[in-house]
């Protein structure tokens, strides 16, 4: 058994992980004496998934999530820009459409994908100077006065603070959707560069979102029932693509589709408190949602963001004080995240259920609520305010 001292031990090399390993090496007196504790196999996100090496998820950036990995430059080479979003209901009136001109911003969002994220990411840690340690998964163990104690195979690790961003959300909060995505790429007959599409249908939401590495194409993620998906997922391309033509409409032309199709089971879970002592959870293993309005990352990275910021008075203290305690950073970082955490979660939470009611008023209500908002811009505009950058405390 070997054992060694680190300031901060950041458990999970996710995108979460690696931005704070590089917001902290920023700020840090000593980069190595942060370490990012990376599993050396990549662990599943749920057992019931059959992820492949290279994980198939494209991820909807906004624009505050953009600017920080600008200014980290970790932004990815390839990615396509959303100019506007047109969200809908499939067999109900009403649509409302968020268009970059009425915020005078170039792009509401952009598009990039999670293994290209992935790569730049891992490229500017090694750059960075923070001690990454390769390994099985690590477990968070006992802690006290000294310190938290990490097991990570034969090595045992004593860090001051630990940071969980393994992915894997607790269960304080838990809502299964009865959904599974099914995610893949299509072309259509009428392209709209640019735009990105948010269907909601009586089976669960529908997205098309413009693909980042093949111009004029689309990434589908769409959401339904576990046997439904199944089903889906084994259709042959022509009964695919027709099907996906019928649920998505006329909008974009023909739809069609010869990618290998994936299949990513959905439900929320969430830490009620992000802080235990010397412990904090940030990303998807403080909360992971549904991928309806793409919100999981972009809020991940805004728990990332305030909680560097907040360690980096402990850390300086801690260079001139071993014994320095982190308990005041951490509960302002919890009580900062409090807000922008129960909104984003609420919406992501509420969105795929309302629309899928079955009731005909329920429904129809959200048609025209969908159609309130386009008629009526200053009801439009807190929500594409919140998907363009979210709560920032
Ligand atoms: C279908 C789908 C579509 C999505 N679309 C969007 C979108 O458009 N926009 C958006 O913002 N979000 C989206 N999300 C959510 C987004 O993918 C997640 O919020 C994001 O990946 C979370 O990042 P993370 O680093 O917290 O966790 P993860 O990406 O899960 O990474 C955690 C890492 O920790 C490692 N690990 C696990 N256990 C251990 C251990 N014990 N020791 C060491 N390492 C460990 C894992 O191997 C993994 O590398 C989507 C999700 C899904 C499923």
């Amino acid at each position: 058994m070997t054992s060694s001292a680190y300031d901060i031990a950041i458990l999970g090399a996710g995108p979460v992980g690696r931005v704070l390993a590089l917001m902290l090496a920023r700020v840090a007196p000593d980069p190595a004496r942060i370490a990012l504790l990376a599993g050396s196999a990549p662990v599943p996100v749920t057992p019931a998934a059959a992820i492949p090496a290279a994980d198939p998820r494209v991820l909807a950036m906004n624009h505050g999530s953009r600017v920080l990995l600008e200014s980290l430059h970790a932004w990815p080479e390839r990615s396509a820009d959303i100019r506007n979003i047109h969200v809908s209901q499939r067999g109900r009136l009403g649509r409302t459409l968020i268009q970059h001109t009425d915020f005078n911003v170039p792009q509401l969002g952009s598009v990039v994908a999670y293994s290209g994220l992935y790569a730049k990411l891992d490229e500017c840690v090694a750059a960075s100077g923070v001690t990454v340690l390769a390994g099985p998964p690590a477990q968070i163990g006992l802690q006290d006065a000294d310190g938290v104690r990490i097991q990570q195979g034969e090595t045992e690790i004593l860090c001051g603070v630990a940071v969980q961003s393994d992915g894997a959300g607790a269960s304080d909060v838990r809502r299964d959707y009865d959904q599974h995505a099914v995610l893949t790429t299509a072309q259509a007959t009428l392209p709209r560069r640019g735009w990105a599409w948010e269907r909601f249908t009586s089976e669960g939401p529908l997205a098309l979102l413009p693909h980042p590495q093949t111009p004029e194409a689309y990434s589908v993620v769409w959401c339904s029932a576990p046997d439904r998906a199944a089903e889906l997922a084994a259709l042959d391309n022509a009964a695919f693509s027709h099907a996906l033509t019928q649920a998505f409409g006329e909008r974009l032309g023909r739809l069609s589709s010869h990618a290998p199709r994936h299949v990513f089971p959905l439900a929320l879970s969430a830490r009620r408190a992000q802080v235990h002592g010397r412990v904090a959870a940030i990303g998807n293993a403080a909360q992971t949602l549904h991928p309806v309005a793409g919100q999981g990352l972009n809020l991940g990275l805004r728990d990332a963001a305030r909680l560097a910021q907040t360690l980096a008075g402990w850390l300086a203290s801690r260079a001139a004080n071993a014994g320095s305690n982190p308990g005041p950073a951490l509960a302002e970082f919890a009580s900062a995240r409090h807000l922008d955490r129960f909104i984003t979660a609420g919406l992501t939470d509420f969105m795929p259920r309302i629309f899928a009611t079955g009731l005909a008023p329920v429904e129809h209500a959200c048609g025209a609520a969908l159609l309130g908002m386009d008629l009526a811009s200053p009801l439009r505009a807190p929500l594409a305010q919140h998907l363009l950058q979210g709560f920032r405390a």
